[in-house]
């Protein structure tokens, strides 16, 4: 039964990930999940995930990897089953956006193209009037957001957990209490730091002053212009195939990555990396906006696209494609690091970088770190509730504070990923710091530049999604990996700690 389940199993993440592959990289305008439900719901019903249980009682407990395979094939067919409870919605909301226009201008331009503009659009003011106009949109499928998340608390009930959370904190081992105790401890510590490097980057990137930094702001901050011409839009390819190419990796040769940096009306605005069949068809899919973003994005995907392309085709598909999302994330935001490496920037790019850039780098970070961390806080909430609507305020109020930009309510459920997923970013960020301070310290400080810190992580790569982040960190030699490193480059990049030699 087991063999037939996994095979199963691989089929339909294909068939999902083709889907959303086609839908968010605008190839096709709606996204069908009703049918591919439909022929594998089976999979995900009560009853099935009932008898990956007792299989899971079977084994002796000297099978340690039968068991976590067991515990992982129960953890994605509850998760899968609780998405397609609320299958009508996420197609009804993904219509809605697809579908959404908003006259700018002489222009028509679709949601996802509106939200690009933000970045490139000067003035201030009309950053607003745009952002307001995708404010509409939202408030408008808010209603079926809000109704979704009412569902899929519902159906985390009816598969015997007391609530949503409790589906994760169980299996998916997530520890919201001690996670918790991170995010505050982080935003606390901080805070101080972060408010003044804002008030000064706000002031010299955007001209805007720090009271009126406002959501609308945020893509344009991120984008550095005044850098935009050292991250041309051409160039994205060649420094892909660079950064491979520095760990003896030859881009094309890779027959099972397929990079979609094409622009299109509909496609979404968020890179993404679709595996739609680990290792053998990676889809890596950039929406080019010009400026270090696009950079980031690149190196980030390229990150998740080279540890499923190298995964053991070997592993059984749990391994491959429901183990825990925080690993390929670790993977992703170690290549993204490279960005804010001067001698990167310098080998690569050309670019001396300025002490200037290098803070507003670290900044940006910073920035990212305590949006986290207040939209992990946030999350809790939201899921401790079925009326969604009663912590719209709280979610305005608490990303403003952790910011410093000023949030509206109405994003309140546009800006929250299924299944926790801001926590596994949260749990990646703190276990890179340790990956990256072990490759520099095995390969020196040009790592990227070396082969054998390519064939270190292509060993890594091979073994899938078998550990967890937490592991891999733990299985190169460090304890669990602990928040104090993240916390002391953050300090030491914004200039109030000194260095340690
Ligand atoms: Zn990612």
């Amino acid at each position: 039964m087991l063999e037939t389940y996994r095979e199963e199993l691989a089929r339909f993440h294909e068939a999902l990930a083709r889907e959303e592959y086609e839908h968010y990289s605008g190839r096709k305008d709606a996204l069908d999940l009703e049918p591919i439900y439909d022929r594998y719901g089976h999979l995900f019903t009560p009853e099935a995930v009932e008898a990956l249980r007792r299989e899971r009682e079977a084994i002796p407990e000297a099978f340690e990897t039968a068991r976590r395979a067991l515990d992982l094939l129960i953890a994605e067919a509850t998760e899968r089953a609780l998405e397609m409870a609320v299958r009508p919605l996420t197609e009804r909301i993904a219509r809605a956006e697809a579908a959404a226009e908003i006259a700018w201008d002489e222009e028509v331009l679709t949601f996802a193209q509106a939200q690009q503009r933000l970045a490139t659009e000067p003035s201030p003011a009309r950053r607003r009037e745009l952002h307001a106009a995708c404010l509409d949109i939202l408030r408008r499928t808010n209603e079926l957001r809000a109704e979704r998340w009412r569902e899929m608390h519902r159906a985390a009930r009816r598969f015997g957990h007391p609530d949503y959370r409790s589906v994760y904190r169980t299996l998916r081992a997530l520890d919201f209490e001690a996670l918790g105790r991170q995010w505050a401890q982080f935003l606390e510590e901080t805070e101080e730091l972060y408010q003044a490097h804002l008030q000064e980057a706000l002031w010299s990137e955007l001209g805007v002053r720090p009271q009126e930094a406002h959501r609308a702001d945020i893509p344009a901050f991120l984008r550095l212009e005044r850098y935009a011409e050292v991250f041309p839009r051409e160039g994205l390819r060649a420094i892909y195939a660079d950064v491979l190419q520095g760990l003896g990796i030859e881009a094309d040769r890779q027959r099972n990555i397929e990079m979609d940096d094409e622009e299109r009306p509909r496609k979404h605005p968020r890179a993404f990396c679709a595996p739609i069949r680990i290792p053998e068809e990676i889809k890596l899919v950039i929406a080019p906006n010009g400026g270090a973003p696009d950079y980031q994005a690149l190196l980030h995907e390229a990150g998740h696209a080279q540890h499923y392309a190298w995964t053991s085709a070997a592993l059984l598909p749990e391994f491959r494609y429901a183990g825990d999302r925080a690993l390929s994330e670790m993977y992703a935001f170690l290549l993204e690091s490279l960005l804010r490496e001067p001698r990167w920037l310098e080998d690569a790019l050309r670019f001396p970088a300025s002490e200037h850039f290098l803070k507003l780098m670290a900044g940006q970070r910073l920035f990212l770190l305590r949006r986290y961390a207040a939209k992990c806080e946030y999350e809790q909430l939201l899921h401790a509730t079925d009326e969604p609507e009663e912590v719209a305020a709280a979610y305005a109020e608490r990303l403003t504070r952790a910011t410093g930009f000023q949030y509206p309510p109405e994003e309140f459920l546009s800006d929250v990923d299924d299944g926790f997923y801001a926590a596994d970013y949260w749990r990646a960020w703190i276990a890179e710091v340790w990956l990256r301070d072990y490759v520099k310290t095995k390969f020196g400080h040009r790592w990227w530049r070396h082969p054998r810190a390519g064939r270190f992580l292509i060993e890594l790569w091979e073994t899938g999604e078998r550990y967890t982040a937490e592991e891999i960190v733990r299985q190169i030699g460090a304890s669990a990996p602990t928040i104090e490193p993240l916390l002391d480059e953050v300090k030491i990049v914004l200039g109030r700690r000194r260095r340690r030699r």
